[in-house]
């Protein structure tokens, strides 16, 4: 339902016990990976080609936003290239349509893996300054990729769950713009959803936030923008993540806890050491 967005520093957060973080958009900007890997896939192939060269235009032009399989048909089409369609579980060195989508998967686990991602500093800011309050904090991502950004990011240690396209698909679980996988997180973060916040940047992802019985649906505008996403149903929405932190030192006052780094005999066990960690490893 529509309302009014609140502004950061008056956000409560007081009652929120856990963070539930969508990864791409909101903790990396993993879209440079996707570039850089789309171009890793078609430099050479379009060479071969003899077509036009690959350049980031096409990436906007043909690619940005769209499924893996349709930004491969996309391209190709842009070049008027003709391979066969193939099928999903072609190999990634096959000149189908699925067989280039999957090089196109290693090209970005490669290309992560060699040039890293390095997360939004505000947003790291945020999660040090949540984790230091005792909140509990998750991963939520669409994507299968997760635990490897995570991991290139230097975050993997950070997030006692992670709840990605893996997990969705192992669990039998709707994706967004269905709250299923957000709950989800909750849940193994043993919390209701009303004591743990969404964060996400995308339009699916705060529609899936809005869905739920979520204690505060926190977007950030990473270009869907302020009032597609406040029609969208976020609570609080910023540009960067540390506009939120006048608001946690507010809520960590009203606790008691007013020193952030305060050892509470009543704070919570820090979520980087929670024994119950479940791992999701890449797919
Ligand atoms: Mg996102």
């Amino acid at each position: 339902m529509p309302h009014s967005p609140i502004a950061p520093e008056a956000a409560d957060l007081s009652a929120i016990r856990g963070y539930l973080f969508d990864l791409d958009g909101v903790l990396t900007p993993t879209a440079v990976v996707h570039m850089h890997a789309w171009s890793r896939l078609f430099t050479p192939f379009l060479e071969a080609h003899g077509a036009k060269p690959y350049s980031d235009d096409d990436y906007f032009a043909y690619i940005d936003g769209k499924p893996r399989y349709d930004g491969v048909r996309s391209l190709l089409a842009s070049r008027g290239i003709v391979v066969d369609e193939g099928e999903v579980t072609d190999a990634p060195s096959a000149d189908t349509v699925h067989g280039l989508g999957n090089r196109k998967n290693d090209a970005f686990n490669a290309t992560l893996a060699e040039e890293g991602v390095e997360a939004y500093p505000a947003s790291v800011a945020f999660l040090d300054a949540v984790t230091r309050a005792g909140a509990k904090v998750a991963v939520v991502s669409s994507s299968k990729n997760a635990p490897s950004v995570l991991a290139a990011a230097g975050l993997a240690d950070r997030f006692e769950v992670v709840v990605d396209g893996a997990v969705a698909a192992r669990e039998g679980l709707p994706g967004k713009p269905e709250p299923d996988t957000f709950e989800r997180a909750a849940a193994l973060l043993g919390l209701d959803t009303t004591d743990c916040a969404v964060v996400e940047d995308a339009e699916s992802g705060v529609k899936a936030g809005a869905a739920g019985e979520f204690g505060i649906v926190i977007g950030v505008d990473r270009g869907v923008g302020r009032e597609a996403l406040r029609e969208l149903g976020a609570d609080v929405i910023v540009d960067e993540l540390d506009e939120l932190l006048p608001a946690l030192d507010r809520a960590i006052a009203a606790s008691g806890t007013d020193a952030p780094d305060a050892d509470a005999a009543s704070a919570p066990p820090s979520p980087t050491t929670s024994p119950s960690t479940p791992r999701e490893d890449p797919s």
